[in-house]
């Protein structure tokens, strides 16, 4: 018997690749960050960076780092782990997709105690606007600097860093962990960072997992440098795309709809929305031959995100999914996080 009981493992435990399941945002971050680290790493997944599929959410997002709102402490700091690093992508690395960008966020009441204003703690530049600067009907609003990723480039760019440093992608669909498990049989460590397949996996069926579609407008342009952010009344943002030449327009949150056609209605209300926000970049009817449309599902969950170990057997399944619309902004957080679930595993099975 080789250890954990498993009759034909003759490969050292920290030769055993480490499995992926979901080569999203999530899942790539992840493999990055491992194989950085010296871990052998393997993705198994439906979808590949470059692929378009609306359930794939990670080639749709905006994508900006925004502060979210309500989460605890521990996830404040995931999304602050992710900000150092896509800070140090946009300066080190053009190819990457990442950009440093001004933003303006306008809220229409004070702010309450467990609000994005968090973000404070770790962005660049940041100051409370003054009434002057301030659209009518706004009592608040910051302007700071943060990131902003372009999925079309960063995606094939990960996608290229992964394989450069070692790393396996394997297109393929799976029913199950278990159907993983067999495909598998050296490995001991799995993450299953597979978006909204959790809710139909065999052996996972999350419930609290649900779909919840996205609809944005591409504007070409390239007054292509602010970001612009209003939550309250309204949910609606211009995220800049500085390597595309354009800006993103939204948003709209639609749970349960998994449509992949465009609602023009939806994007009409967009522009009217954007226009209203910044005039000086969105114009009443911009040219047609510079818009585009985008339609993607946000893999959400109630409750939040899972990010959890589980000792299974003769297994460490290492779940973390369920990001919905924020997958981008806690990405390499979550990768690192990942990263220290898997050396104490590691840990486990040579120490002890
Ligand atoms: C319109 C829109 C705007 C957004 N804007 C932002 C933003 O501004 N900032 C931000 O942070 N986030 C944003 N998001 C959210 C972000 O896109 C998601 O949170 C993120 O992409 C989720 O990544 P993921 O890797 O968990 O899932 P996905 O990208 O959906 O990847 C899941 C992976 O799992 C694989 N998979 C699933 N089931 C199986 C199976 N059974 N067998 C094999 N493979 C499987 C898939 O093929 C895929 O590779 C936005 C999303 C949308 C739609």
């Amino acid at each position: 018997m080789g250890d954990c009981g498993h009759p034909s493992s003759k490969i050292p435990f920290p030769q055993r690749p480490v499995i992926i399941l979901g080569a999203g945002i999530i899942g790539c971050a992840a493999a990055r960050q491992l194989l950085l680290n010296g871990f052998s790493v393997i993705l198994v997944a439906e979808f590949l960076p470059g692929d378009q599929n609306i359930f794939y959410a990670s080639a749709w997002a905006g994508a900006a780092w925004h502060a979210a709102g309500g989460i605890s402490p521990d996830h404040q700091y995931l999304q602050a782990v992710c900000y150092r690093h896509l800070l140090r992508m946009a300066r080190d690395d053009p190819d990457s997709g990442v950009c440093v960008v001004d933003s303006r966020e306008y809220v229409e009441q004070p702010p309450s105690e467990n609000s994005s204003a968090w973000g404070k703690a770790i962005l660049p530049k940041f100051r409370d606007l003054n009434h002057g600067e301030l659209p009518p009907d706004f009592n608040c609003g910051w302007a700071y600097e943060t990131v902003v990723t372009d999925p079309t480039r960063h995606m094939p760019y990960l996608r290229g860093k992964i394989i450069s440093l070692g790393g396996q992608f394997i297109r393929k669909r799976v029913e199950s962990l278990e159907e993983l498990y067999a495909l598998f049989p050296e490995s001991r460590i799995f993450i299953n960072a597979s978006g909204i397949g959790s809710q139909t996996l065999h052996d996972v069926r999350d419930d609290k997992c649900f779909p919840e579609r996205g609809q944005n407008v591409f504007y070409h342009t390239s007054n292509c440098h602010t970001l612009y952010f209003r939550n309250g009344k309204e949910y609606t943002y211009i995220i800049p795309r500085p390597s595309s030449q354009g800006v993103v327009l939204g948003g709209v949150k639609e749970r349960g709809n998994r449509s992949p056609e465009v609602d023009m209605e939806i994007a009409r209300d967009e522009i009217t929305r954007a226009h209203r926000l910044a005039p000086e970049i969105v114009p009443e009817n911009p040219p047609k031959e510079c818009l585009g449309y985008i339609v993607g599902i946000r893999p959400s969950r109630e409750g939040g995100f899972r990010l959890d170990s589980e000792k299974i057997k003769s297994r460490v399944i290492l779940s973390a999914y369920g990001f919905g619309g924020g997958g981008y902004a806690f990405s390499y957080g979550i990768g690192d996080a990942l990263l220290k679930m898997v050396e104490d595993a590691e840990r486990d099975h040579i120490i002890l």
